[in-house]
């Protein structure tokens, strides 16, 4: 901590980066970072078929389709390519492929509805599409797609580099990824995220590596931001990831026991999953060494019955966000035992704690706003000025929504969210969108969102539940039922509204801003199982 500036930096050594204006891509770096000749043991494996490619192979692949991609589809530098696909062994390729042309990647959730995804797409503007035959059909008609179980997209991998391979100069500050979030307030938004940002998150974890290479194992969505940052850095790390879409917590374990993963990378319903005692394992999880927890909180009472049941396991949490890319972690046995805590800040993370209301910067143990200043975080939201001002102070720290504490031993502790977002099983629910199309209801009056309160419901496992609280129209008999189903038609499945109390109005500022502490409140819920 220093006292003058009121700032915290990491207590862990900077780590050095390349020289800012050195161009360079994520995967330029990547290879770079890799030993010659490139490791014999697999880059990627699929969990469900067991299929496997080589370090040679992966590079041979992204070479071919990054110059097929030039060539016959005409990408280039600055291009964005709009992706919507479940995690397969393709991902990773497409992701360096794109990222080598100096196209930006901007990955959506397969999820989606045709019309979430039409706004993102009016947000990005991509040229092209990169989808599967099962959920193609909700991206526009007017965008062209390349569909990744096509065989025209397998042919791709087959082009013979006709002439040497493009030698594109990519800056380190051109944009890599467009990830979507809804931040600290509204609705879904483009944060756009540098080569560097992805480049500052790996050097990282390169320099702190204690053991040798990992088996990774990645359930969490490779679209989302700690799914898409651990695919590139597990690459470049020379790890073997282990790519997995969307599997049960039994399918989850198996592939765990069956490939040996030794680090686990996993949102929290899984690792509560794995503390409850009920809960049948694999004969042989001997390989496993560290789980690592981050997307959303787990409770200190979850973090110690996993530890009590995988004593030789290190439970690291981590700590992050699409806008600010990793924030904190822990990395050690000494660092695992502050279960309650999210661990120290990154190397190269610069944070301050700001008073919510004063905006007055505060001291060790002082609880407020954390802010950071960091080479991962983004460089802020595509065409949204208002946005950018609300989410970046004037001296350039972004704001993250989030009421925390760091102690006297650099341990930051995460009290509260400040921020409107809900987080069901670490996916971002936007309060805004869902109240959005309440609105949408010739039945509704007015509506307001938050997570549920005070319910008996097992939040350990899915974090917190989005909950309406709905003024009727005069009239107007539209049940709890009607509501939840009207909701859930017009939205991704995680987004959707599970619990609805009627009210005559919504409680709100003179500004007209929804009062959602008040509304928290006065309307906690009796506890009623779900
Ligand atoms: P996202 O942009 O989807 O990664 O969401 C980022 C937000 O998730 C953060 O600002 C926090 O509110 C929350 N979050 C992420 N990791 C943790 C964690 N380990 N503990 C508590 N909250 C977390």
């Amino acid at each position: 901590f220093c006292p003058e500036k009121k700032t915290f930096h990491s207590l862990r050594p900077a780590v050095d980066l390349p020289p800012p204006s050195l161009p360079l891509s994520f995967p330029a770096f990547a290879l770079s970072s890799l030993p010659s000749p490139l490791p014999s043991h697999p880059a990627l494996v699929d969990a469900a078929t067991s299929a496997a490619v080589s370090f040679p192979t992966f590079f041979s692949r992204v070479d071919a389709l990054a110059f097929a991609l030039h060539s016959q589809a005409g990408l280039t530098r600055g291009d964005i390519a709009f992706i919507l696909s479940p995690a397969s062994l393709d991902i990773p390729v497409l992701y360096f492929a794109l990222l080598s042309l100096g196209v930006v990647a901007a990955p959506a959730n397969p999820a989606s509805t045709s019309s979430e995804i039409s706004r993102l797409i009016r947000l990005t503007k991509p040229s092209i599409a990169f989808s599967v035959s099962s959920v193609a059909s909700k991206l526009p008609y007017d965008l062209p797609a390349i569909l990744l179980d096509s065989s025209h997209f397998r042919s791709f991998f087959e082009v013979e580099i006709s002439h040497p391979p493009l030698a594109v100069a990519i800056e380190q500050s051109d944009l890599a990824a467009i990830q979507f979030s809804s931040g600290t307030t509204g609705r879904m938004k483009a944060a756009a995220l540098t080569h560097r940002s992805f480049i500052a998150g790996t050097e990282g974890f390169l320099a702190l590596r204690s053991s040798g290479n990992d088996v990774t194992l990645l359930p969490a969505p490779m679209f989302h931001s700690l799914g898409f940052f651990f695919t590139l850095r597990t690459v470049a790390m020379g790890d073997t990831l282990v790519v997995m879409d969307r599997g049960t917590f039994q399918g989850i374990m198996r592939a765990a026991e069956r490939y040996g993963v030794t680090l686990l990378t996993a949102a929290p319903p899984i690792v509560v999953a794995m503390a409850r005692s009920e809960e049948a394992l694999p004969q042989n999880l001997s390989a496993l060494e560290r789980v690592f927890c981050g997307g959303a909180p787990i409770s200190q009472n979850a973090a110690e019955r996993f530890s009590s049941r995988f004593p030789t396991v290190m439970l690291c949490q981590g700590y992050g966000s699409t806008e600010g890319g990793g924030i904190s972690r822990m990395i050690n046995v000494e660092e695992c035992r502050h279960q309650n805590s999210v661990g120290l800040l990154n190397e190269n993370v610069l944070a301050k704690i700001v008073h919510p209301l004063t905006g007055e910067s505060l001291s060790v143990g002082q609880q407020g706003e954390l802010c950071i200043k960091s080479p991962t975080m983004m460089k802020g939201y595509i065409g949204d000025d208002e946005a950018n001002r609300k989410s970046f102070d004037a001296e350039g720290w972004l704001k993250t929504g989030d009421l925390c504490y760091i102690d006297e031993n650099g341990f930051l502790y995460i009290v509260d969210r400040l921020k409107e977002l809900i987080k069901y099983k670490a996916y971002q629910v936007p309060p805004a969108e869902l109240e959005q199309v309440l609105h949408s209801s010739p039945e509704i009056q007015d509506a307001a969102v938050i997570p549920m309160v005070n319910c008996r419901y097992p939040q350990e496992e899915v974090g917190q539940i989005p909950m309406a609280f709905v003024v009727r129209q005069p009239g107007s008999k539209i049940s709890e039922l009607e509501v939840m189903d009207y909701v859930a038609n017009q939205v991704a499945p995680y987004k959707k509204v599970r619990k609805v109390a009627f009210v005559n109005s919504i409680p709100k500022s003179a500004a007209g801003k929804i009062l959602r502490k008040e509304l928290a409140s006065i309307y906690a819920m009796p506890a009623t199982p779900i």
